[in-house]
């Protein structure tokens, strides 16, 4: 193979600060596959034009971030389980009948759940938001059988609606922030975009048990709020520079047919 074989690009806005560009060179070194990777800035309204202008160049392989993905499902000839599940599609590739459409995001966040030796199976989950990413998440992690799952969210509506579309999946349900005492969880994963804006979801110590495990889909400075959190509440926490890593790997094999290793990619961002 070639470069031309791989002409890739990660779509979104913004997206000059992606680091998936350097994740997939680095794959690309990994595994010796040549592979050219851009970072493409689009709106909704320009996405169906720019995805085309890049297939015309030779692309034949995209990701999709924030806040391309739902309006990328619409531009599918077909897509996949998660996809579906989540109505949004964060990888594309191009075969004889168009576009075909990936949610990679809850397979990422399970190879780095399972990287961390973290097994759902059994666990009683607290899930903290209800946006697209765990949208995405859901139907993988339900999939590996967790005890129970339930989903707070500020706008405790959106948390009931999400948990309705999955409740044939397993035992989840979900609302707001003001649960009963008595339930204790032992794996929060904290899916909100708080950190962004250096706030963190209202989350209470006697929700987790002794030994609960935490882990946040935020990596870098959003990941500092709740990561104080925890530290100041002796619970252990990891970021979400994995399963950025790890959706990545799924996106590389779904392009490459091979899966590069997460770990060495993840040592090389945190030296940069
Ligand atoms: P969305 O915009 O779809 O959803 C945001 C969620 O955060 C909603 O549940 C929202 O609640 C909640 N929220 C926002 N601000 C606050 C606040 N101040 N207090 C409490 N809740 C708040 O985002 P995504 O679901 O796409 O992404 C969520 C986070 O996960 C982002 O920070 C994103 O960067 C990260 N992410 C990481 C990935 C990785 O690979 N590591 C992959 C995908 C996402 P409400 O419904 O009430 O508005």
């Amino acid at each position: 193979m070639n470069a031309q074989d791989y002409k890739l690009a990660v779509f979104g806005q913004p997206v000059a600060h992606s680091l998936s560009p350097r994740i997939h060179r680095l794959f690309g070194e990994q595994l010796g596959i040549d592979v050219d990777y851009a970072a493409i800035e689009s709106g909704i309204d320009e996405l169906p034009e720019r995805l085309a202008s890049f297939r015309s160049e030779g692309g034949t392989g995209a990701n999709l971030t924030v806040p391309l993905k739902p309006a990328g499902l619409k531009l599918c000839a077909r897509v996949d389980r998660p996809a579906r599940q989540a109505h949004a599609v964060n990888t594309l590739k191009l075969a004889a009948d168009g576009w075909h459409g990936y949610n990679t995001d809850g397979a990422g966040l399970l190879l780095d759940l399972d990287r961390l030796g973290i097994d759902p199976a059994g666990r009683r989950i607290l899930i903290v938001g209800a946006g697209g990413a765990v949208a995405g998440i859901l139907g993988p992690l339900l999939a590996r059988e967790p005890d129970c799952v339930h989903l707070v969210n500020r706008t405790a509506d959106r948390a009931r609606r999400l948990t309705d579309k999955f409740a044939h999946l397993g035992s989840i349900d979900g609302g707001g922030f003001d649960f009963g005492p008595g339930e204790r969880f032992d794996l929060v994963i904290q899916s909100t975009s708080a950190g962004h804006a250096s706030e963190r979801p209202p989350l209470r110590r006697e929700w987790l048990t002794e030994t609960a495990i935490a882990y946040d889909l935020n990596y870098g400075a959003a990941h500092e709020p709740f990561a104080n959190w925890c530290r100041n509440n002796g619970v252990s926490v990891h970021d979400g520079l994995g399963m950025l890593v790890g959706q990545a790997a799924q996106a590389f094999e779904i392009w490459t047919g091979r899966q590069p290793r997460i770990t060495p990619v993840m040592t090389a961002l945190a030296r940069a």
